[in-house]
């Protein structure tokens, strides 16, 4: 649980973003309570929530929280697996889709006129937004292999804070990450 972290030769970089995420995945990430510590000893954060940075520059590891839902998603993706040596699918929905993937079996524009439209509670004249600054929601929530070639998948809803931990752990020690007994789950 505490076990030190084999040091790096250098500091190394590490960005995160939640795509189409509920922020859960990077809550299970700071589960690693104390062991944040020791590890920001080892690693810096690029561009991540947890930061004020805007763009992913060059980075040896991206974790990625979420399918993907909308353009937005693709193009900051793109940007990851273009600055990131390693990226990462980190939980069910980066993985597989996850939850929001169920909107899969319905049409996009039936959803947006039930949610906008016809559902109940709307004000009178609510329309379905549609400034340019919003990013068009694709057909289908994807998963992020779907989009950009991904190097390792860490699943479940979320990942464990020490999954997280022994996974990151054996990244930054350049070794093939592997989970032990009662890490890995995908719920
Ligand atoms: S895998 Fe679960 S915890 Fe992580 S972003 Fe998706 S719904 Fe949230």
């Amino acid at each position: 649980m505490t076990e030190p972290m084999a040091t790096p030769p250098r500091k190394l970089k590490i960005a995160t973003v939640s795509l189409a995420g509920c922020f859960g995945c990077h809550m299970s990430f700071l589960d690693i309570d104390e062991r944040l510590l020791p590890l920001l000893d080892l690693v810096e954060f690029d561009r991540s929530p947890l930061t004020d940075i805007k763009h992913c520059g060059p980075c040896d590891i991206g974790l990625i929280e979420g399918g993907v839902c909308n353009a937005e998603n693709v193009h900051v993706l793109r940007e990851f697996r273009a600055q990131c040596r390693v990226l990462v699918a980190l939980g069910a929905c980066a993985v597989n889709g996850g939850l929001p993937a169920q909107r899969n079996h319905l049409a996009v524009g039936d959803v947006l006129q039930q949610v906008y439209l016809t559902g109940h509670g709307l004000a009178a004249g609510s329309q379905i937004p549609n400034d340019p600054e919003l990013p068009l929601p694709l057909n289908q929530v994807h998963p992020v292999h779907e989009v950009v070639r991904i190097d390792h998948f860490l699943p479940g809803c979320p990942p464990s804070g020490d999954a997280i931990w022994a996974f990151l752990n054996d990244l930054i020690a350049s070794r093939e990450p592997r989970l032990g007994h009662g890490l890995l789950h995908y719920d």
